[in-house]
Parts: structure tokens; C-alpha cells; sequence
């Protein structure tokens, strides 16, 4: 069978995802069935607000439009394989998405609030040396709601103590701004007042640093929080590290992310992964000031975690310290990420779409 015929087939198994609509969307979609148009309203509430898991308990929808709305859509299209449940606290899902094909989301459990990573692809083509997801490619795209679908099990999951999802990173697999429209979808979805309203100031996209597609979220003026994976401050260690660097250079990258803070006001947050021997060492941490110290920014280092088909190691603990308080000394805003799920395989970079690799 050729690519394209696969492709087709796989598109014929695809389900009308009914959370793959936007409340106007969800409006039109209704009025194609011969419905008014205030059922995408109680349909949008139903998925969203309820989080019910089948059209069934959409108990104010007539009988005969439900039936009629079983047949050519779904209101869930993964299913859970695995949970684990770190010593920390948190929680990491594996789902089976409608292909067969698997995915990672993670739940983070902090003082100030619960945070989910939720994954932006199956796979990544991304191709950097220090990450798990990317080692078997790219599979595909995610469409909108299957991003959604994720962080809606998971305030299922914490409907049950009442508790709610505060914050949302796309920083599980995947690039997000590869797949830059399922992203923005996705963002404008759990934005909706209509649904889980949750404000953009609390959602966070991470790329390794597309810059056109940077320049275009730039545009957007949305007030979600930009995080660059940069983890280099030279050219060529970073085009070692991240294949992409050979595209985009460390400057126009942060040309780029100037632009974004002109055009939103939004302060960049930086990945800064430290791998031993690689990036670490202090002067390093001086070039780094040099390079980003004028701009209004975070940097977030992450003692690069493990990951068994690298062989990488870890920053000692003096030596992270004193990266940390060179950059502080220079002015530069700097904290160390405080690892999460890492007995789990759910820290940074070690998320995947396999089931027990890790
Ligand atoms: N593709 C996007 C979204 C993934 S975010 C991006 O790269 O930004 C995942 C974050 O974890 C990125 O900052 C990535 O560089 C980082 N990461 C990947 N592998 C890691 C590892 N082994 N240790 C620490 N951080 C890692």
C-alpha cells in the first residue's frame, strides 16, 4: 500500500472530533445536522465544562439529535494505557490515540497549583542529541482537540478532589509551532470562557526556536508565555546539540524573541539544559549574560536529565550553583528548574510515544 493510501485510510478511521470545534465552529457544525444554533453552545458547555465522555449525557440535547450525533461524531477518541505516579507526586499518562499510535501527558502537582504538559505531536523530527521524544521521528500531527482531549482526562482526573488545572505547558512531544494551527487551536479552546477558561498568562508554548513561526505568534499579540529551548550560546555547540540551530542561527533567534516582547510585551522564558562538559562551564554562563542580560527574560536551567540512549552527565551541584549565581550576579533573572516525575521518566525531554522504554 503506498504512503498516500495509508494516509487515506488513516483519514477514513479519523472520527468527527466534536473537540476539535470551537464554539463558532461547534455553531455551524450543529446548524449542517439542522439543529439551532444554541446547541454548539450546550454542546461546547457539555465537552468542556461538564467533561462528559459521551453524547449520551447530554441529557438537554433532543433524544433523536443525539442518536443522530452518535453516528457521525466522538466526544472521546484516546484511551489510557498506563498511569504512573512519581514519589513526588506526579503523574504521568500514556494514551492510545484512535491509529494506534501513543502519546505522553504529565500532571505536576506544586504548591501554587497543579500544572499539565500536555504533548503537541506523536514523535518529534526535531532531531535534538539530548531529548527521548524525537528518537523515533516524526509519526504525525496532533490535531486541536486531541491537545485538548489530554488536558480534559487530566481535570477529569482532578474533578474528583475538586481541584483544577492552573497552569498548561505544550511542552510535552512534539514541536508546537511545527504544528502551529492545532496549537493555536488548542490555546484558543481551553481560553474560552464558554469552556475551561483558562487565561493565556497561563499557558506556555516551548519551541527549539522556528523563528517564522515565532515572528508570526508575535503578530498574534497573544498573551501566552513564549519558552525558547536555547541551551547553547554558541553557534556551533548549539547546532550540535539542536540540529535546527543550522536553520535558524542564535541570533536570529533572538531577534526574534526581541520581536515577540515588542509586539506583546511578554517577558521570554529560556530552557537552558545543562549538559556536563558541553554547556556548563562558567564562562558559559557569562556569554549567556552577554547575549540575553539587556533583554527582559527567565532563565530556566535544567540539570539534563537522563535519558538511556545518551550518554550524557549531570552538571555537579557546586558547578550548577555557581552558574546560577554568575548569571544572577550579571543581572540575569535565573532559576533552576526543580525536576519533576524524573523517577517516572516524565522529566524534561524524557517523554515519549513508546510504552516501557523508559
Ligand atoms: N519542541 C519544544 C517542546 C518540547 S519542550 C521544545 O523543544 O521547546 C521540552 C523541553 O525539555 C525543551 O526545552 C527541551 O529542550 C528540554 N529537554 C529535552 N531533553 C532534555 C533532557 N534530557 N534534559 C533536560 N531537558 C531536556
Amino acid at each position: 500500500m503506498s504512503v498516500i493510501e495509508t494516509l487515506e485510510l488513516f483519514e477514513q478511521k479519523r472520527p468527527q472530533q466534536l473537540l476539535d470545534m470551537k464554539l463558532d465552529e461547534l455553531e455551524v457544525y450543529v446548524q449542517s445536522l439542522g439543529q439551532p444554533k444554541f446547541r454548539g453552545k450546550q454542546i461546547f458547555a457539555w465537552l468542556h465544562q461538564q467533561r462528559v465522555t459521551s453524547v449520551d449525557e447530554m441529557t438537554n440535547l433532543p433524544q433523536k439529535f443525539r442518536e443522530q450525533l452518535q453516528e457521525v461524531a466522538a466526544v472521546t477518541t484516546m484511551k489510557e494505557v498506563t498511569r504512573q505516579e512519581s514519589v513526588d507526586g506526579t503523574i504521568k499518562w500514556l494514551w492510545e490515540l484512535y491509529d494506534g499510535s501513543t502519546i505522553e501527558t504529565v500532571l505536576m502537582r506544586h504548591e501554587y497549583g497543579n500544572s499539565v504538559c500536555v504533548s503537541s505531536q506523536v514523535g518529534c523530527r526535531m532531531g535534538c542529541t539530548f531529548c527521548a521524544s524525537t528518537l523515533g521521528g516524526l509519526v504525525r500531527h496532533l490535531s486541536g482537540g486531541e491537545i485538548v482531549e489530554q488536558l480534559l482526562n487530566v481535570q477529569r482526573f482532578l474533578d474528583v478532589d475538586n481541584e483544577r488545572v492552573s497552569s498548561v505547558v505544550l511542552m510535552g512531544s512534539g514541536e508546537p509551532l511545527e504544528n502551529y494551527d492545532a496549537a493555536m487551536k488548542f490555546v484558543d479552546l481551553i481560553n474560552d470562557p464558554n469552556g475551561l477558561g483558562i487565561g493565556a498568562r497561563h499557558i506556555t508554548v516551548s519551541t527549539v526556536g522556528l523563528v517564522p513561526a515565532i515572528r508570526r505568534l508575535a503578530d498574534e499579540k497573544r498573551q501566552i508565555t513564549l519558552a525558547i529551548s536555547l541551551h547553547a550560546t554558541r553557534d556551533e555547540i548549539r547546532s550540535a546539540m539542536m540540529p535546527i540551530n543550522k536553520a535558524y542561527s542564535i541570533d536570529q533567534l533572538l531577534d526574534a524573541c526581541k520581536y515577540y516582547f515588542k509586539q506583546t510585551g511578554r517577558r521570554i522564558s529560556f530552557e537552558y539544559a545543562l549538559v556536563g562538559g558541553k554547556n556548563d562551564d562558567i564562562e558559559h554562563a557569562r556569554e549567556l549574560a552577554g547575549l540575553i542580560g539587556h533583554m527582559d527574560c527567565h532563565v530556566n536551567l535544567i540539570p539534563v536529565n537522563y535519558v538511556p540512549e545518551r550518554n550524557y552527565t549531570r552538571t555537579p551541584k557546586d558547578q550548577i550553583r555557581a552558574f546560577v549565581n554568575e548569571l544572577t550576579r550579571l543581572g540575569v533573572n535565573a532559576t533552576v528548574r526543580r525536576e519533576k516525575g524524573h523517577d517516572i521518566a516524565a522529566a524534561c525531554g524524557q517523554l515519549r510515544a513508546e510504552q516501557g522504554r523508559n
